[in-house]
């Protein structure tokens, strides 16, 4: 793994945005390859966001420990991995500030001390939490995951963001993101408030079913398209895809609604004209799963081609990546500083330090 800088780090950076803009924050745990439900969930709406905002993308590696405490290696090359597929999909670091959640340890201490108002039934009554803790085993499930939610609503409030761009499953936790702020500001910065309550955006298909029919595309579940499947892969992924369990043969009237197939059709081929003519063909028991399945490599090979293009070409320029990920970096950690510098200040924490200085 490339040393992405030292301690010799310019900490007297430009500010990030001196043109008054509204901030988005958003992330992703570098826990793999990104795939085609980050696309429509996420990463289209960063796309077009990072024109009128000043945004913020976070790699959440301390995030990424809750569940792969024990493939750190995975998390290191994951960090490059995902910043290669955000340059990939038309992030554009000049515009917008890539971050490594661990190169700017704010992010740890407001997880820290915001955990000391946070009331734990928080935690417990989150319904993405609990799901995701019910699919670890008991001793898999450490105080560090099941705190993630926190950890986000620290990594949100940190750059102070008016709107976070994610899918469905993170609503819960901006909800909370809200609660916190309110709570901070009556609590602690009543004259002053320190945070804003940010807005949720959610994207255009909210949760992208997997491969496998399961209600949600993972990258951990085995169960993706990546963004950098090759055309092969692509192929024998869609070839063994789930479609309508009811339907045993292609004379059979089969379902559209419920069919990853045919939701995949919706969120990425553009000839509406060929989808709603497979949809009416596929209701009336003409058109089997493969001739289906066939036309959709071809939808996908074609949303993914100039993708690939792209990552090949980022993964010849590695030095591009890196310096993508130092020079945001660097500027996330002087908006950080202010703003732990302020909670600080309003609990009255390091209040010692002017007299011993
Ligand atoms: P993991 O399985 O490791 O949790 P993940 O695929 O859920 O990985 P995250 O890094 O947790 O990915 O999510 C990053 C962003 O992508 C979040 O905003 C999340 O809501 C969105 N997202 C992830 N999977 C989907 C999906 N299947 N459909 C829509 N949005 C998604
Ligand atoms: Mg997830």
């Amino acid at each position: 793994m490339v040393k992405l800088f030292g301690p010799e780090t310019n900490m007297a950076a430009d500010m990030a945005d001196n043109t008054g803009r509204k901030r988005i924050l958003t992330g992703i745990r570098p826990t793999g390859r990104l795939h085609i439900g980050h696309y429509v969930g996420a990463l289209e709406n960063w796309v077009r966001l990072q024109h009128g905002y000043d945004a913020y993308f976070l790699i959440a590696d301390y995030q990424a420990l809750g569940d792969h405490i024990d493939d750190i290696q995975l998390i290191r090359e994951s960090v490059l991995q995902v910043a290669i597929d955000w340059l990939s999909v038309g992030l554009d670091p000049e515009e917008s500030t890539f971050v490594i959640q661990s190169y700017v340890p704010e992010h740890a201490e407001l997880t820290m001390l915001l955990s000391f108002i946070t009331p734990l039934g928080m935690l417990q009554r989150n319904p993405t939490l609990k799901a995701e803790t019910e699919q670890l085993r008991p001793e898999q499930l450490n105080v560090g995951f099941f705190n993630y939610p926190m950890s986000q609503v620290a990594d949100i409030l940190l750059p102070r963001a008016d709107l976070v761009p994610v899918g469905e499953d993170q609503a819960p936790h901006i909800e909370m993101t809200r609660e916190i702020a309110r709570k901070f500001n009556r609590l602690f910065a009543r004259e002053n408030p320190v945070f804003l309550e940010p807005g949720t955006l959610i994207g255009r298909i909210p949760r992208l079913s997997g491969t496998d029919g399961q209600a949600k595309m993972s990258k951990s579940r085995g169960n993706a398209i990546e963004l950098g499947d090759d055309e092969e892969t692509v192929r024998k992924k869609v070839m063994s895809m789930f479609t309508d369990p009811t339907r045993l043969r292609a004379t059979d009237p089969g379902h559209v609604e419920g069919n990853p197939v045919f939701e995949y059709h919706d969120a990425f081929n553009p000839d509406t004209a060929e989808v709603d003519e497979f949809k009416e063909r596929y209701r009336a028991g003409t058109v089997g799963d493969v001739d289906v399945k066939k036309a959709l490599i071809v939808a996908m090979n074609n949303f993914l081609d100039p993708i690939r293009q792209k990552r090949a070409y980022y993964e010849d320029h590695m030095s591009e990546v890196e310096e993508a990920l130092m020079e945001g970096t660097r500027r996330a950690r002087v908006t950080a500083a202010e703003t732990m510098k302020a909670v600080r200040d309003a609990m009255q924490i390091n209040t010692y330090t002017s007299t011993w200085e």
